[in-house]
């Protein structure tokens, strides 16, 4: 047979999706042949998308959607707007997609689309013209129950709203469930603005509850304050947990006594930065890395990509982490916590908020129903609730010598796996 050669195969961020699915096919007995499926989307559509900038000039732009593997459902998974996006990086983030769709029990495949472009640079009618024009190129490909996209790096509700409107156009009637994490107004919940750090506190929660107890009066440190950080550390303080310690890239502040949050949010609000949050037993530090190192039940990196490495780790004091951002803890430090004892759940279960709430979303949609704000978080609970506890026992059952995370991609792809031999495909 000759060999299924692509451009994307040389892609760095691919070759480390790659590497995570042989990893996990060694543990389940897969064959190599069966990996070769698994590691290539089922379709790439590569997009040229011509944009008038304000000053009259043209700018060709190239954007990507991969869909990688619909054994479970339709395709689905953000579109992000980025300089560096390639193609490799678009399909391996569309894999990550069926893999946490999978782990979080949810009738979908995975998607992801990407345009190669600085976002900041782009004025407000750019960035619509982009939108519009990036979702009518791809617009054969995706559908209600072929594709549905979703905010991702640098997309938000206002871009979902043009590329529905774009769809709607083209198909001639309002097609609400095209995209999620729309606004209110024309079909997406509010409660999916929270959903990705509600998931994060709920993931703490029961992690808490399995290894420390239970949740109440246990100290917690959150890196980042965005909206996953935000709103974790504003549920598990809900919840009854002592929030000590968050931060932004202008430093941390720390009471041992426990913050605010409310407060803190305000602060951030109105002054941008939570450094700015004075209060008695408050102390102020300048360097954001150093949270993580303090003496707390809980952490919660919830801003960016490797901030968790075999530099800090053994200086780590936490029993339990839970990742809301993608990628903080890097491979040597995931093993030497797991020697440690440490529970760390990786981000592809703890950030599973967001497309939870989107299927949530999406249902709801699909029957032309509305939900309170209430009911669905109630909802979200109950669903990422018994699948996290699912997940870890599966876990502690079958490959408890594995670190979660490895156990999560078993799991994940095991389940693919299966869809995919009960559907006759291998
Ligand atoms: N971009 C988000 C993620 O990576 C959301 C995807 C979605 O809601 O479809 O999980």
């Amino acid at each position: 047979m000759s060999e299924y050669r692509v451009l994307y195969e040389t892609d760095p961020v691919y070759q480390m999706a790659v590497k995570q699915v042989r990893d996990a096919a060694l543990i389940l007995g897969l064959a190599d042949d069966v990996v070769e499926v698994l590691v290539h989307p089922e379709k790439l559509v590569q997009v040229k998308v011509v944009i008038k900038r304000d000053d009259s000039r043209v700018a060709t732009l190239i954007g990507w959607r991969s869909q990688h593997n619909s054994a479970l459902g339709p395709y689905k998974g953000g579109v992000r707007y980025s300089e560096n996006a390639t193609v490799g990086e678009t399909v391996a983030l569309s894999m990550w997609m069926t893999w946490k769709n999978s782990l979080a029990g949810l009738p979908y495949g995975g998607g992801k689309g990407s345009v190669r472009v600085n976002p900041k640079i782009l004025s407000p009618r750019e960035l619509e013209e982009l939108s519009r024009r990036y979702f009518a190129a791809i617009a054969r490909d995706v559908g209600p129950d072929i594709d549905i996209p979703a905010p991702d790096v640098y997309t938000n509700p206002q871009v979902m709203a043009w590329y529905y409107d774009e769809y709607s156009k083209i198909v001639g009637y309002p097609a609400w469930g095209v995209v999620t994490a729309k606004p209110m107004e024309i079909g997406g919940l509010y409660a999916r603005v929270v959903s990705t750090g509600y998931g994060t506190a709920l993931s703490a929660r029961e992690a808490a509850k399995r290894v420390l107890g239970g949740l109440e009066g246990k100290s917690v440190a959150v890196h980042g304050f965005g909206n996953v950080g935000i709103y974790a550390a504003k549920y598990l303080a809900e919840w009854g947990a002592n929030v000590v310690a968050v931060s932004d890239s202008k430093g941390y502040i720390y009471n041992p006594k426990g913050l605010d949050i409310e407060k803190v949010m305000q602060v951030k609000e109105s002054t941008g930065a939570v450094i700015n949050y004075k209060s008695e037993g408050v102390k102020v530090l300048a360097n954001h890395l150093e949270l993580l190192e303090l003496p707390v039940d809980i952490l919660i990196p919830a801003a960016i990509e490797n901030v968790i490495t075999k530099e800090n780790v053994e200086r780590i004091k936490a029993k339990v982490i839970v990742e809301g951002a993608n990628g903080p803890t890097t491979p040597e430090a995931d093993k030497f916590l797991h020697e440690r004892g440490v529970m760390v759940v990786p981000d592809i279960l703890a950030n599973a908020g967001g497309v939870t709430m989107s299927w949530i979303e999406w249902s709801h949609n699909r029957m032309g129903c509305w939900l309170t704000d209430e009911e669905a978080l109630a909802r979200l609970d109950k669903m990422m609730t018994i699948n996290f506890n699912k997940v870890l026992d599966e876990w502690q059952k079958k490959y408890s010598e594995y670190p979660m995370r490895v156990a999560a991609y078993v799991i994940a792809i095991d389940r693919v796996v299966k869809a995919m031999k009960l559907r006759g495909w291998i």
